[in-house]
């Protein structure tokens, strides 16, 4: 019951109410979808259109979605004739019978007609909101309260401003157009603008349908002309409909002049630029009309605009670059379309600039490429030939020359293979270099090279012996050096065969030997000649002497003669006895001197002391010596020295050089024999102040046979053999004799004698003193040349 009291209140309400609402005031309840229909004039496809529609969806998809969107392409640029559009209220008249629409939007003039003429049979009730509309009249609206929406005012004075603005020396404005209505306004409007400019420039209408007529006309304007598109409907040659974009673009890419125009779509089709109709502009604030209505307000209060502020300041980077426009000139406000990336927009000053300063970087670049290519060229042919150069030196070098690595043979020239005995470099690639090296010298040879790579220094010549390939051996010198070898160190062995030359200094020390062995045997003869004719001399003097004493006393014996007393007599016994001790002597000396040669002399040694033997012969020749009015002198400094000796051939050597200087000893001259102890040794000198040897005697006054005075004239007897075997003596005693002298001061003979003892024997234990006397014939023998 409640409710049905609401119901009535409701009801009576609306009934009261509804009345009191316009008649022109138009909402749809929030509870139902507003139903929404866009009526173009052309088709679909069309870019002005599809920027219409798409942008009214867009707005209505964001502000009221859930609405229903019906759209109708009336394809007007096909057919727009009566009774195309007759037929088209017929199809409309059926297909939206009973079908509520809540709103039409119709795009561009034909819509806008057909709507004014059909709406209220078709749509009675229905607000439009019309765009697109040229040369609208507010008058045709009389009678029609429902509709409200854009004037489309193609700006014709902006864009002839704005082309005159950028091709300041145009003397010329094509018009390609045709006769239609909407065009016609224009044309008046374009020919009122140009007129009131101050420069005088010629319009011409380019009227023609077929595209290749008009392309024709085009490309016969002079250079100073700029074109103004205006919406012609243009044909392909066989009749059919050339799209407005498709136009565009064909009359565009034809021109060599720049083409303007007034309308949005011909934007990104070829054409410059200007102050353009933008459809999407239009459809957006047709959308937003439209949706005002819906939400209820009243469309009374949604004017018509009839103004260029939907227009916009375009302009396509890509006809600016080709027609060489500066786009500082275009108006504050522009839009540039196709325009690179900002990155990339850049001063054409700088970017000249650029490319200038990368091309000349380049070229430099390249120029001095090639020149370090060409040195490179150069030095790498220089190094070519340089190496062929010195590989050929070393060829042709007559040394051999071996690089070794790790004790490897890396590298021979030819004269190395040739000093090897190899065939070819192969053979010797790889091999130990110890392997042709002597044994002989191998590890010294070794430790060298080593020792060379460690101290990377130079091995100066030395010799060493090669192993040929065929295991003969040759004479080789060579020098070495370290040095670096891939990375690493090597040798460089420099060699050459010495051979022949080894072979020549061998020759040539046995030819230097022959040579001394005959100087030798020459002197040896000249000695032997000389010791002849001095042992003729020798013998003859004191053989004379005997003979002369023997027929002496022979005629003394036969009364030939006769003699005072008998002292005679026994001075010439006397006389031939001291001769015949000079024969024994000489001829002793000459016997030991031949044993000595042959070694058949031999010693008796035994343990004796050598203190006793030396005084006992020196105080046995006192007198002998005194008797020349000598002073003879003994010193010792120790009383006994046992020492292996032959006693004898001691008493020998002492009694020989106290002869000798007895002999070369003036009256009143001194004679001193001494003895020193020197533990291993002992030493014995005899010294005298007699006439002294020459210094260039004194090497050899201890070969046989030589004497100082070899005349014949000479004032002392002697045959040159004492000395020598004086020397030998000593030296079977494993001693040594030495000689100091002064020519004109006197002499001094000093002899080391080694302190050795013999293992003792019976008879030797006996006795190893020396025999009380020495034996006087030994004295007269050896004392028999001192006169
Ligand atoms: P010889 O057996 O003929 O005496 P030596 O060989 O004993 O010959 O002596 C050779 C020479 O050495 C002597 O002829 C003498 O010229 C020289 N000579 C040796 N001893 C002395 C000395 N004490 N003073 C000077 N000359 C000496």
């Amino acid at each position: 019951m409640k409710q049905l009291k609401y119901f009535i209140v409701y009801l009576t309400l609306s009934l009261f109410l509804f009345p009191l609402f316009p008649k022109n005031v138009y909402s749809y309840t929030i509870y139902t979808k507003p139903q929404v229909l866009i009526l173009n004039s052309y088709h679909n496809g069309h870019e002005w259109t599809d920027s219409i529609v798409n942008e009214i969806t867009n707005v209505f998809k964001s502000k009221l979605p859930g609405s229903y969107i019906s759209i109708e392409y009336m394809d007007t640029k096909r057919i727009s004739n009566p009774e195309y559009f007759e037929e088209l209220y017929k199809l409309y008249k059926y297909k939206y019978y009973n079908q509520k629409i809540d709103l039409i939007i119709s795009s561009d003039n034909r819509a806008f007609d057909f709507l004014l003429e059909y709406r209220d049979e078709l749509f009675p009730n229905t607000p439009v909101v019309f765009c697109g509309v040229n040369n609208f009249n507010e008058n045709r609206l009389i009678g029609h309260e429902l509709f409200t929406g854009i004037a489309e005012n193609a700006d014709i004075k902006a864009n002839l401003d704005i082309a005159l603005k950028l091709h300041p020396k145009t003397k010329n404005i094509a018009v390609i157009t045709n006769n239609t209505s909407t065009n016609a306004a224009l044309r008046n409007n374009l020919t009122l603008a140009i007129l009131s400019k101050k420069n005088k420039v010629n319009l011409d209408y380019i009227e023609d349908t077929n595209i290749e007529v008009v392309q024709k006309k085009i490309s016969e304007l002079p250079s100073d002309s700029i074109i103004f598109l205006l919406t012609p409907v243009l044909k392909n040659p066989d009749g059919g409909l050339i799209s407005e974009t498709d136009a565009s673009r064909l009359i565009s890419s034809t021109s060599k002049i720049p083409v303007y125009s007034f309308w949005g779509y011909y934007m990104n089709n070829g054409i410059v630029g200007g102050m353009l109709t933008s459809g999407s502009n239009q459809g957006r604030q047709a959308a937003e009309m439209g949706i005002k209505l819906l939400k209820g307000t009243l469309i009374s209060n949604i004017p018509i605009i009839n103004n260029n502020n939907s227009n916009n300041l375009v302009f396509d980077y890509k006809q600016l670059q080709y027609y060489r426009i500066n786009d500082k000139l275009l108006p504050k406000g522009s839009t540039i379309i196709n325009a690179p990336p900002k990155s990339y927009i850049i001063n054409k000053q700088i970017l000249w600039f650029s490319v200038f300063a990368v091309i000349l970087l380049l070229m430099i670049t390249v120029i001095i490429l090639s020149i370090t290519i060409r040195k490179l060229k150069n030095a790498d042919k220089a190094l070519m030939e340089s190496e062929e150069r010195y590989r050929k030196l070393v060829d042709f070098l007559p040394d051999a020359i071996y690089v070794t690595h790790n004790g490897i043979m890396a590298f021979s020239n030819a004269a190395g293979l040739k000093l090897l005995g190899l065939d070819n470099i192969d053979e010797l690639m790889g091999q130990e270099v110890m392997k042709y090296i002597s044994p002989d010298p191998n590890s010294l040879q070794g430790w060298k090279m080593s020792h060379l790579l460690l101290n990377n220094s130079a091995m100066p010549l030395h010799e060493y012996k090669i192993i040929k390939k065929d295991g003969s051996e040759i004479y080789s010198e060579s020098s070495s050096i370290a040095f670096p070898w891939e990375g690493d160190r090597a040798l460089l062995i420099v060699a050459r065969d010495i051979t022949e030359r080894k072979q020549a200094e061998e020759f040539k020390r046995k030819l230097e030997e022959n040579d001394n062995l005959l100087r030798e045997t020459r002197e040896l003869d000249v000695l032997k000649t000389e010791f002849f004719a001095n042992i003729s001399h020798e013998l003859k003097t004191p053989l004379n002497v005997v003979l002369s004493s023997a027929q002496m006393l022979e005629a003394m014996n036969c009364g030939n003669i006769k003699f005072d007393n008998s002292t005679k007599m026994s001075k010439y016994i006397c006389m031939m006895k001291q001769n015949c001790f000079r024969l024994i002597r000489l001829v002793d000396n000459l016997i030991d001197s031949t044993k000595i040669d042959s070694g058949y002399f031999q010693l008796n040694l035994k343990n004796l002391d050598i203190v006793s033997i030396v005084e006992d012969t020196t105080l046995s020749v006192v007198k002998y010596i005194e008797d020349k009015g000598i002073n003879l002198i003994f010193d010792t400094e120790m009383e006994e020295k046992i020492i292996a000796c032959d006693c004898e051939k001691i008493e020998r050597i002492i009694l020989n050089l106290l002869s000798n200087a007895a002999k070369f000893t003036n009256e009143g001259g001194r004679i001193m024999v001494s003895i020193k102890d020197s533990i291993s040794s002992i030493i014995i000198s005899v010294k005298d102040t007699g006439i002294g040897i020459p210094k260039d005697k004194q090497d050899a006054i201890f070969e046989r046979f030589v004497m100082v005075d070899k005349s014949l004239e000479r004032n002392h007897l002697g045959s040159g053999l004492g000395l020598s075997i004086v020397k030998s003596l000593v030296e079977l005693h494993g001693g040594k004799i030495s000689l100091e002298s002064e020519p004109g001061c006197g002499s001094e003979f000093i002899i080391e004698l080694p302190a050795n003892l013999v293992p003792e024997t019976d008879d030797s234990n006996e006795n190893n003193s020396h025999p009380v006397k020495v034996n006087n014939n030994r004295i007269n023998i050896e004392f028999s040349d001192i006169v």
